[in-house]
């Protein structure tokens, strides 16, 4: 199972993780951008209201995009989880969501923020290419010199988003900031965000991500597990303490007394068993002593 809500800033990596926990977690990732294209473009009855507000200049409410929501989540794929990204933006949204994913039974599980410094991300938006011909998106960092998309240099010629132009840059992270922190404080307080460094390998960050999810059930049975280990190391503690004459508070020993006490009851009963045995061998023992005496008697008789 996996319900959550991804949050980052442009550039944080976002939806490459999105993808990548899509992939090995087979859950479906659900941005709210792409159901209302969809939804648009299958004209939908959602879909249909959602173009006439765009239309119009007007923003999609948030009905529309929880109605897609709830459309989304109700298909198959969907049964063992979600990552939600793009939506919500606002506490109010986040408020409103949370009511529907309980209504249909599948709460939110976490709320994921990709931690990335602005430096980092401004480095990574400012360098930033995107091929003209098969729109893949490359970075400046790893491209050759000649700055062309490596699979066919022919007609594949990159160009820079004019939203990815350095003085837009640091606009757009001031939007995302003062818009998602709010939300960020909401699910903080519900116990729901986890914070996951966005930066180095990929690898490593997808990761901490799954370390992020391990159930809580998990987690509480190790803890039981080790706490069990605690109190037999501690048991162990205070006998040697006995044993080398240190001195001993008045509650160790106590604890030492009930042990004491336990021991010799377990050797009883393992001495009576081991009496029983011990009869049982003789008996068996001594019988065939006593066939063997009777036979040399009845030849000694005959
Ligand atoms: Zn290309």
């Amino acid at each position: 199972m996996m319900r959550i809500v991804l949050l980052g800033a442009p550039g944080s990596g976002k939806g490459t993780q999105a993808q990548r926990l899509q992939a090995k977690f087979n859950v479906p990732q659900v941005s709210s951008g792409d159901l209302l294209r969809d939804a648009v473009s299958r004209k939908t009855s959602l879909g249909l209201k959602a173009k006439a507000a765009m239309e119009a200049g007007q923003l999609v409410s948030d009905a529309i995009v929880l109605g897609l929501i709830r459309e989304r989540l109700s298909r198959v794929d969907a049964q063992n989880g979600f990552i939600l990204d793009g939506f919500p933006r606002n506490s109010d949204q986040a408020a409103t969501l949370s009511k529907l994913l309980i209504e249909i039974g599948q709460p939110l599980e976490a709320v994921l923020l990709m931690d990335v410094r602005t430096k980092t991300l401004v480095q990574r938006l400012a360098g930033r290419r995107i091929c003209k011909h098969c729109g893949k998106v490359f970075s400046v960092a790893a491209l050759p010199k000649d700055m062309t998309c490596p699979k066919n240099s022919k007609g594949h010629e990159l160009y820079q988003r004019a939203d990815d132009k350095e003085e837009v840059i640091a606009k757009r992270l001031d939007v995302y900031q003062s818009q998602t922190k709010p939300l960020i404080d909401h699910y903080n307080k519900l116990g729901l965000l986890k914070v996951i460094k966005g930066e180095g390998d990929l690898e490593a960050i997808t990761a901490r991500m799954e370390a992020a999810l391990k159930p809580a059930k998990q987690k509480r049975k190790t803890n039981a597990k080790t706490a069990k280990k605690k109190t037999k190391s501690v048991r162990k503690v205070t006998v040697k303490k006995v044993v080398k004459g240190t001195r001993i508070k008045k509650k160790t020993i106590i604890k030492l007394k009930s042990v004491a006490l336990k021991k010799p009851a377990v050797k009883k009963s393992s001495r009576k068993t081991l009496a029983k045995s011990g009869k049982a061998l003789v008996k068996k023992s001594s019988k065939p002593k006593a066939k063997n005496v009777s036979r040399k008697t009845s030849v000694r008789k005959k």
